[in-house]
């Protein structure tokens, strides 16, 4: 072996001398956390009085940031007086009760203080070894999401960071199962494969294809009914289309709670075509899947047991904060044929599970604490009361909506999710145009935030209730808004 021992350098006896600390005092920490806490308790009180969206310019907040880091320290206090003026003034603020855009999500305080307390720690939940508590709290809070929303114990999984990670998880150990031998002998003379998900499933689906080397034209967008369903027969007659030109189907993804309306796909007749050609079943619940914890909503989510694998998203709805999405899977070795790979440096003797084998990365924040944390300082009633009380909130302000004579539904209220448009009978095309402008005015406005997509090639508006800090008063607000709004800039002028 070659000598790798250093000899005496001036250099490296100088950096031994470096008086610079390498970290805060406990008495500097204690400071900054005080006023950290501090600062966290005043937002949260007063988040409702930043305009939703802010007022800067592109590049604003760069230019105010400064092009070099620093060489020296500054105090926290003035550091944290320039996130205050600089990057909280330029921050959407994703917890304003008036944030209806998008899936509207919000922090919960337990959440908040877990995130402290993941970052105090430091773990890796990469290995079972690399830190046992941090794999056995994933694994317990991740059982304990299965019950709440009523799985079987069949299913077991884990936490990774977005819904598009669980999804392109899925489908590569899917493409795995699919006999394509992509593991040993890469994509190139493989057989093609097909992926299934309707016209409204979210665009994760197609950017997984894209990312599991399957190419655009793997993807088959399946039509939907008038209530933006993924229609069954649709799936099966692509499917055996597909089979009598030889094209293996690699995966089929139904959505419960679909992005433009939160419909529900029909899972059961859908998963039983699945089963007839032996095509894997991905259920994306990503913003839905909590609210199976409302006993009145369960329903909703007939057949999902027979699912693959599900994705839920506890930081959309359930409060924890991004990130935080759960892949439940029925059989782990599918996903360990696609991934699992143990270097020498990582092996280790127990035969517990090690999380890095399911998914690509290896070094894993310690997520399962903040879920963990959420069941036992909120508890299943509470986290299902929350959804119920949107829900209710949702139905509420859509009849309102919709009763008020110029707007319409564009689709069924679903969950805490509704689309909707002005409509006065004219020309389409002038409609889109003032549906834009009404967007544009309410969220310009500060007070409101609502985001829009497109249904039948109409421009529609949508509204989703997902945060704990959103009450009535906030829909009546958005409400009032809309109407406002479209009066104003009515095609027909304002009356
Ligand atoms: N699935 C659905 C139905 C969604 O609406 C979204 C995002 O809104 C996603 C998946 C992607 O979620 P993530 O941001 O966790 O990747």
């Amino acid at each position: 072996m070659p000598d790798h021992t250093k000899r005496a350098d001036p250099a490296r006896e100088n950096a031994r001398a470096d008086p610079a600390p390498a970290d805060w005092s406990p008495e500097t920490m204690r400071a900054a956390l005080g006023r950290a806490s501090e600062w966290t308790i005043d937002y949260r009180r007063r988040v409702g009085e930043f305009p939703v969206f802010p007022a800067v310019e592109p590049g604003q907040v760069r230019r105010a940031l400064g092009d070099r880091p620093p060489r020296a320290p500054d105090p926290f206090e003035r550091v944290l007086a320039d996130f205050d003026e600089h990057i909280v003034s330029g921050l959407t603020h994703w917890n304003h009760p008036g944030f209806l855009a998008y899936f509207s999500s919000s922090t919960r305080a337990p959440s908040i203080v877990a995130e402290l307390l993941i970052a105090a720690v430091g773990v890796n939940a990469m290995l079972w070894r690399t830190s046992p508590a941090a794999t056995e709290v994933e694994r317990t809070a991740v059982d304990w999401l299965r019950q709440a929303v009523g799985l079987p114990a069949s299913f077991s999984g884990l936490i990774l960071d977005t819904a598009s990670t669980a999804t392109f998880t899925a489908l590569l150990a899917a493409r795995e199962l699919a006999g394509t031998r992509v593991r040993a002998d890469g994509l190139p003379g493989g057989p093609a494969l097909a992926v299934y998900t309707s016209e409204q499933s979210h665009s994760s689906v197609e950017k997984s294809a894209l990312a599991a080397g399957l190419g655009h034209r793997s993807v088959r967008r399946i039509a939907v009914d008038e209530a933006f369903r993924m229609r069954p027969e649709a799936l099966e007659a692509a499917i055996t289309e597909d089979l009598a030109r030889g094209v293996r189907p690699a995966m089929a993804c139904a959505t419960i709670g679909t992005t433009s309306t939160a419909s529900v796909d029909p899972v059961e007749p859908l998963a039983a075509v699945a089963r007839r050609y032996g095509v894997w079943l991905h259920v994306d619940a990503a913003y839905a899947g909590p609210a199976a914890m409302v006993p009145e909503q369960r329903g909703r989510f007939r057949g999902w047991e027979a699912a693959d694998s599900i994705v839920l998203n506890p930081h959309k709805w359930l409060g924890t904060s991004l990130d935080c999405s759960v892949l439940l899977y029925r059989d782990v070795t599918p996903f360990r044929a696609s991934l699992a790979l143990t270097p020498t440096y990582l092996e280790s003797e127990d035969d517990e599970t090690d999380l890095m084998d399911i998914g690509l990365a290896l070094g894993r924040r310690f997520r399962g604490l903040k879920l963990w944390m959420l069941f036992r300082c909120v508890g299943t009633d509470g986290l299902a009361g929350t959804m119920r009380r949107h829900i209710a909130m949702a139905e509420a302000a859509a009849d309102r909506l919709a009763g008020g004579g110029v707007f319409e539904l564009a689709a069924p209220v679903s969950f805490s999710t509704f689309c909707f448009r002005a409509a006065s009978g004219g020309d389409p095309a002038t409609e889109d145009h003032w549906n834009r402008e009404i967007l544009a005015r309410v969220n310009a406005g500060g007070r409101s935030f609502i985001s829009h997509t497109e249904l039948g090639g109409r421009y529609v508006l949508r509204l989703s209730v997902g945060s704990i800090h959103t009450e009535e008063r906030h829909l009546d607000e958005v409400l009032e808004a809309l109407h406002r709004a479209a009066d104003e800039l009515s095609p027909g002028g304002p009356g």
